[in-house]
């Protein structure tokens, strides 16, 4: 069987150094708020060019934290309106309902299957304060054309950073582009920890002090509690994990791009649609390496039968849940179009060249 993911295998190839990162953090008796994490928040920060990195407990927390600590600078208030993709996870989504804000859902574009930021700027309204882009699948999502929206409305761009870490941008990376950005290290992003760990990257002094208190009880000293805060840190042993992963993850993350370039040159079946590969290559980390395809059960079912695993990213749109069953009725044909016809094939660091062979001879011979 050719797996979807192995995380096994991924964490294997730094075996001795996550060893020896436990270890450490075992033997010194300290768990939270310690050095590891301010040694991987200053990683972070290099990493991305961010002036300021705080480490939280996930990825809905970091984007949570940005609208409320926005929220608290007062730069927006309870029902003020947030521009979303309609073709995301729903993290990005409960962030923005969970602090009393209202999603303002916006189709996506077929090609790249994120925001059309074409239609961005009929949506906006006096109450717009935010627009949350989202890199999904691993594609760097931006342009001129959406840092002047924001500039001529005096909106701030969020970047749910989850599934792009390490993408680049006309040199800058993905969680510098807009005003702040989250991030998720859930076991199987592209840097992934060993159990649940997020981050929020911001060039916003306030906003960062803001956000660190917000994590940690609403408190900047210990017992002084100015804000009503929630509880969202990383672990020292997350952290320390995430150091040692962080070395490699330009290296990961190019050997994904050699087998999207290899899925998308040889998978030649006129049933099955590719993605497309940005002219920049670096615009796109392949967390997710995803098709189309009108009679996607039957795909799926055939690729098991072959010993391929495959996953589906996603099978319901945020505005056709239940939790938000207010919006049930609104229309997003395009967002719904590819909820029914995307598949993800295998696609990671560890996965072998054999393998990715065997995934495109199956998928060729699909009739
Ligand atoms: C994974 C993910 C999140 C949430 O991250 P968690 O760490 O699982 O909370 C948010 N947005 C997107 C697009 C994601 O893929």
């Amino acid at each position: 069987m050719i797996k979807f993911l192995d995380l096994q295998k991924i964490n294997a190839q730094y075996e001795e150094e996550l060893k020896q990162a436990a270890v450490q953090v075992i033997e010194s008796g300290w768990y939270l708020l310690g050095e590891r994490v301010e040694h991987f928040e200053r990683n972070l920060s290099n990493y991305t060019g961010s002036s300021n990195s705080i480490a939280v407990a996930n990825g809905l927390d970091a984007l949570r934290l940005i609208l409320r600590g926005y929220i608290e600078l007062e730069v927006m208030t309870i029902g003020d309106e947030v521009i979303v993709p309609a073709n995301t996870y729903i993290a990005s989504v409960m962030a923005i309902s969970d602090n009393g804000l209202k999603p303002v859902f916006i189709e996506p574009d077929l090609d790249s299957y994120n925001i059309n930021i074409k239609k961005i700027e009929e949506n906006i309204t006096s109450r717009t304060k935010a627009i949350m882009v989202v890199h999904l699948y691993g594609r760097v999502c931006w342009s001129k054309e959406i840092s002047q929206i924001a500039k001529k409305y005096n909106l701030k761009i969020i970047e749910d950073n989850a599934q792009a870490i390490g993408a680049d941008w006309n040199g800058i990376k993905t969680g510098n582009l807009g005003d702040a950005a989250g991030f998720s290290f859930y076991p199987g992003k592209n840097l992934g920890a060993l159990g649940d760990s997020g981050a929020v990257t911001t060039n916003d002094d306030k906003l960062s002090e803001i956000i660190r208190a917000l994590g940690n009880y609403g408190s900047k000293k210990k017992y002084i509690n100015e804000y009503k805060g929630l509880n969202s840190r990383m672990d020292e042993i997350q952290a320390a994990f995430l150091d040692v992963k962080l070395k490699y993850l330009d290296k990961e993350n190019q050997t994904r791009r050699e087998f999207a370039k290899f899925y998308v040159s040889n998978i030649k079946n006129k049933k099955i649609l590719l993605p497309e590969i940005p002219t920049n290559e670096l615009e796109h980390v392949w967390h997710l390496f995803v098709i189309r395809t009108e009679n996607r059960e039957k795909l799926q079912e055939y690729l098991l039968i072959n010993g391929i695993q495959t996953l589906i990213h996603y099978p319901i749109p945020p505005h056709k849940q239940l939790a938000y069953r207010e919006w049930g009725n609104l229309n997003c044909p395009i967002t719904e179009q590819i909820h029914n016809e995307v598949l993800s094939l295998p696609i990671s660091p560890t996965m072998t060249d054999g393998e990715a062979k065997k995934v495109v001879e199956i998928l060729n011979q699909f009739k």
